[in-house]
């Protein structure tokens, strides 16, 4: 069988884009330079890939940002605020990414948006009724010219149509349906281009197919196809489809006229049934996406054998084509990075560059190498305790509700506290500038003792609280100077964990996360938080609010455990972080926040299986981390997104007292979904966007406040950016937050 990756990772082994890019954004090198370091990771993807020998390898798989804004600029659906700055190119580019404050002009970034059920995020298309499709972008074919220098005649990767116009906001009047053809008329002149340098095919992804589709959407998806591939100027398809089946729309797929189509067998469930109910067309060929793209372990080989060798009942072998489950962006470059893991724990991972051994392994499985393999699914060191087991079985309903109800404590917690009306604070972070890092990476490589990075941090934390106090915040934080990521701190505290060195995965733009993995049974090793809020509530009189990950947003931000299920893993984390709570609280701190960032993450795509596959023990066990603290002490959570309209009960009934969330980038109609569902918790929609470093005036913060009021009890209200600061600079921040404060000063007096 051949192989097939369905993208890689681009930021570079040691995130050389990263640091590149930050570098061009400060004007420290130039877009010569930049584009250099570009041409460097593709160029390591490319003969990675080859090395390896995969068959069937992508370019145009590489983006400076987003694939999805790239695919926006590639048909010029650029919204006109951005051009109108006159920059270059690129720079114009990177003004729709992260928003432009310059001597051009002043705007905020475009929208970003998890993608699918990832923890990387794409920036959603604006399309305006003025916006003129064209194709206007050489990316994709000097990409495949790139990689055809170096020996590989890629398939070249782009975002289907369909999945672009189903993520795309339509601010004027026009519908996706409006401009289908002509944005498919464009993949055609694109099409002709490819095919007149020499390129044969391509991959079009559209994992949207995944998700429930409805009459309108399907016959949208024929109109498009219909088009397209009267189109193909000669080049092959494959049409890839990811983090799902493709249940809804299976009989249209594969009537298309591509050569290849794209299935996933690790998150589609009923992949395999479809195939075996449906049938398979026997001219076509199917890349099997058997190698999960976005989890670390191993594959188990004995278990995609069973898949391909059920897949060759119905597919003929030639045909098969043995493919990652997704693109490998979503899973770490190397192992041969991490120096410090003993290989007990290593043998048991894979990450992408060993994901392209497993494809070649599985091409064409040897009986040792099965064996081998088959050996290191029957026991992992330290995976198991008792102890902790015991505890999650002794669960009781009763430990899932906190009392007294709601409006009780509320009172309760207002006299208690006394906060002005329209309280202000932060989200928990502030920035992380060099000096809070090298204090730990000196810590980390023993150049400083244990002592000397606490007394930094404990500097730190005092300066913060002096800087809030002086800024007139009401609710103050530490400043999390100790923590290098939310996920990362806690599981270092945490037994059954994992780490890594150089595991980086890209969340946003050039931004990665080190998801910790999660190996074992987990338990609270050690108190986490509780010296660091002590400290920061011993240098203050106002109020400090400790700070805390949830269960949920640990689970989701780590690499989960294959052997036992998410429900029991979440469980357990959340009793360890119980036990942060309580020990908090009982050191004095009364207003405790639990981040679940995270929560929306894992909802499945498809909605039918939002409740049962996954909010009815997410939510209960949010309310298992804070059930048992005293009416006075105050649960916040947070979570950086806004869209959860759909979910509103749910996030109601995680029965926190205050709720922090975005809804500076996106518009306020999550506010009137919150007033018609009777939401109970009291609210603090983020005021201001702190993914870009613009500073956000009084007077616009103020308008912004006066909004939100129009749609929410002033009692209920608080003010606060829409997430943590740690990745912004610290005169920004401080400027931003200083209007924040007087904004709500102002919307004070008009009350
Ligand atoms: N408390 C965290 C912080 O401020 C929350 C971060 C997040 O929501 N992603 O950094
Ligand atoms: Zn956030």
């Amino acid at each position: 069988m051949k192989t097939s990756v369905i993208g890689f990772p681009r930021i570079g082994r040691n995130r050389e884009l990263k640091f590149a890019s930050e570098k061009f954004f400060k004007g420290e090198i130039s877009e010569q330079e930049l584009l250099l370091t570009a041409k460097e990771m593709q160029k390591f993807a490319i003969e990675t890939q080859k090395n390896a020998g995969i068959d069937y390898i992508s370019s145009n798989d590489f983006s400076f940002y987003d694939n999805v804004l790239d695919t926006a600029f590639l048909f010029n659906i650029v919204p006109q605020r951005y051009t109108d700055l006159g920059l270059s190119r690129l720079q114009t580019y990177f003004a729709a990414a992260r928003g432009y404050q310059g001597d051009n002009g002043n705007v905020k970034a475009l929208p970003m948006k998890k993608w699918f059920n990832t923890n990387y995020h794409y920036i959603v298309p604006e399309f305006e009724d003025n916006t003129k499709i064209e194709l206007s972008s050489e990316k994709p074919v000097s990409e495949y010219l790139a990689a055809k220098a170096l020996g590989a005649d890629t398939k070249v990767d782009l975002i289907g149509p369909f999945t672009f116009l189903k993520l795309t906001k339509f601010t004027g009047s026009k519908k996706a349906e409006d401009i289908a053809e002509a944005l498919t008329a464009e993949y055609g002149k694109l099409f002709a281009e490819l095919a007149k340098v020499g390129a044969s095919k391509v991959q079009i992804d559209e994992p949207y197919l995944v998700r429930d589709l409805d009459a309108s959407d399907i016959a949208l998806f024929k109109k498009i196809y219909g088009i397209l591939l009267s189109e193909k100027c000669g080049l092959k398809i494959l049409l890839q489809t990811y983090f799902g089946d493709i249940r809804d729309i299976y009989d249209e797929v594969i009537a298309l006229d591509v050569e290849a189509i794209g299935l996933d067998f690790v998150e589609g469930r009923k992949t395999l049934s479809l195939l075996k109910e449906k049938g398979f067309p026997k001219d076509k060929i199917l890349v099997a996406g058997v190698v999960n793209g976005k989890n670390i372990w191993k594959n188990d080989y004995s278990k995609s054998a069973d898949i391909l060798s059920e897949i060759v009942s119905v597919v003929s072998s030639d045909k098969i084509v043995v493919g990652t489950s997704c693109s490998l962006l979503h899973v770490p470059y190397t192992l041969k990075s991490e120096t410090k893991l003993p290989d007990e724990y290593i043998k048991h991972f894979a990450f992408a560059e060993e994901k392209l051994i497993e494809l070649s392994d599985l091409s064409d499985l040897k009986e040792d190498i099965l064996a081998e393999n088959k050996a290191l699914f029957e026991k992992r060191v330290d995976s198991v305790d008792e102890k902790v087991r015991a505890r999650v079985n002794a669960i009781k309903d009763e430990d899932y509700t906190r009392l007294p109800a709601f409006d009780e404590r509320e009172a309760i917690q207002k006299e208690q506290l006394g906060l002005p009306l329209f309280p202000t604070t932060t989200i928990g972070s502030f920035p992380q500038t060099a000096d809070v890092r090298k204090n730990r990476s000196d810590f980390r490589k023993g150049e400083i003792t244990k002592d000397q990075s606490v007394k930094f941090n404990q500097k730190k934390i005092e300066d913060c609280i002096r800087l809030q106090e002086e800024i007139g915040l009401d609710v103050l934080v530490h400043g999390e100077f100790e923590r290098n990521d939310m996920v990362e701190y806690f599981g270092e505290h945490l037994s059954g964990y994992v780490f890594t060195e150089k595991a980086w995965v890209l969340s946003y733009g050039t931004r990665c996360v080190k998801p910790p993995i999660v190996w074992g049974d987990v338990s609270r090793k050690e108190s986490i938080t509780v010296e660091w809020s002590k400290f920061a509530k011993s240098v203050t009189n106002k109020p400090v609010k400790g700070m805390l990950t949830g269960p949920v947003t640990i689970l989701n931000w780590s690499f989960p455990r294959e052997d036992i299920s998410i429900e029991e893993s979440v469980k357990q984390i959340a009793l360890a972080i119980r036990d942060e709570v309580l020990d908090l609280e009982a050191n004095g701190i009364n207003i405790i926040q639990i981040d679940e960032a995270a929560l929306r993450e894992k909802l499945p795509l498809r909605k039918s299986d939002w409740y049962s596959d996954y909010l009815d023990f997410a939510i209960p066990a949010f309310r298992l981390v804070h059930s048992g603290v005293k009416p006075q002490t105050q649960i916040h959570t947070h979570m950086c997104y806004s869209e959860f309209t759909d979910i509103i009960p749910a996030i109601d009934s995680m029965d926190a007292d205050v709720i922090t969330f975005e809804a500076s980038r996106s518009d306020l109609q999550i506010l009137d979904a919150l007033k018609e569902n009777h939401f109970k918790t009291e609210v603090g929609p983020g005021v201001y966007d702190i993914h870009s470093p613009r500073v956000p005036s009084v007077d616009e913060l103020v308008g912004q406040l006066t909004k939100i009021r129009a749609k929410t009890e002033d009692k209920k209200l608080w003010v606060n950016p829409d997430c943590g600061l740690k990745t912004r600079g610290e005169e920004e921040t401080v400027k931003s937050l200083k209007n924040l404060v007087e904004a709500a000063k102002i919307i004070r007096g008009k009350v």
